[in-house]
């Protein structure tokens, strides 16, 4: 946003987290409130989880109209709001909140972020069986939103370690609480994941293998693909990984992580100005976004 358009009458929007100052949220957001039209700008507020509370309340005071949480905030946002919602709720994490009146509501994003890019390149959520690698923050919101999205099966892959039988606890949570059936998959059982990953509709990389110019890396046999898969990468630098271009020339479809950082931004933007945009007959897109971000 050019200086000069900024008023008194422009609405605010924020990232907060820690570091933020190479955030490619105020491209995604300045490029798409322009293209919108709208009088509103985004800026980045570098914030810890020591001071996000008192962060927090300057929002309240300050009349922002909503805002994004990034690492290391995303947990301890929760507590100085006032709702969740339920992907938000499931995941026990929170990267967009939306201000209504003196209501502040956590929502998560990214998992939603994931499976709009995926049913924009043509995929079907509903009834699909979902193989994520990793079990990180980004494959929960991922294997979250899939569940509350109709998947018929979501199994994580996850390598053995100390963290693993927590991260099953969490699985099964989730699994309970959505009635899905998930599974966790150990990474470096060979059999159990040619199984998963062949018998899967849709295979998602939420782990940082693939990252990096010039990476080959890739995170499973593509023997084990076929063109009726879709494969999705959150990695987005590069933005056809290694993964990507293997499961292109078996005839798969596939995914790139610029899509769905894009898409959990734009979501947030649906959630902040939802009614605004129905009204005005504005419609939010990716393809200016995609263009300015041009990596
Ligand atoms: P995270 O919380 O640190 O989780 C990373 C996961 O990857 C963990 O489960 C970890 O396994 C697994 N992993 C790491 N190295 C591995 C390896 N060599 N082999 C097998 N598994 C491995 O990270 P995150 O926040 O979920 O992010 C994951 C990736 O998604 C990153 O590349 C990030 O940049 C990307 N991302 C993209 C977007 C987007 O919008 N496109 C959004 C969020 C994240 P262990 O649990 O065994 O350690």
């Amino acid at each position: 946003m050019n200086i000069q358009t900024i008023t008194g009458t422009t609405s605010l929007y924020a990232l907060l987290g820690s570091p933020v100052s190479h955030s490619l949220s105020p491209t995604i957001h300045n490029t798409s409130f322009a293209h919108l039209g709208l009088d509103a700008a985004y800026v980045v507020f570098d914030v810890n989880t020591q001071n996000i509370g008192e962060a927090v309340a300057g929002i309240r005071a300050l009349g922002i109209r909503g805002f994004n949480v990034t690492m290391p905030c995303k947990q301890a946002v929760i507590e100085h709001l006032d709702a969740l919602s339920p992907a938000a709720q499931l995941i026990g994490a929170v990267n967009t909140v939306s201000v209504e009146g003196d209501t502040l509501t956590g929502h998560n994003t990214d998992g939603a972020g994931m499976i709009r890019a995926l049913s924009e390149a043509g995929a079907v959520l509903s009834d699909a069986r979902v193989v994520i690698l990793g079990a990180g923050g980004a494959a929960r919101a991922i294997a979250a939103q899939a569940a509350l999205d109709g998947a018929a099966q979501v199994h994580l892959a996850k390598r053995p370690g100390a963290t693993f039988a927590t991260a099953q606890a969490d699985v099964t949570r989730l699994a309970e609480a959505t009635g899905v059936d998930m599974a966790l998959v150990d990474f470096s059982d060979e059999g159990a994941l040619a199984d998963a990953v062949s018998n899967a509709d849709i295979l998602i990389n939420a782990t940082p293998i693939g990252m990096g110019d010039g990476s080959t890396e890739i995170p499973v046999n593509v023997d084990w693909l076929t063109s009726e898969h879709y494969v999705a990468d959150a990695v987005y630098h590069p933005r056809r990984t290694a993964l990507l271009a293997a499961a292109e020339g078996v005839g798969a479809t596939p995914v790139e992580g610029l899509n769905m950082l894009v898409w959990q931004g734009l979501i947030a933007e649906e959630i902040w100005l939802g009614e605004q945009l129905a009204d005005s007959g504005r419609a939010i897109s990716a393809t200016p976004v995609l263009a300015a971000l041009a990596i």
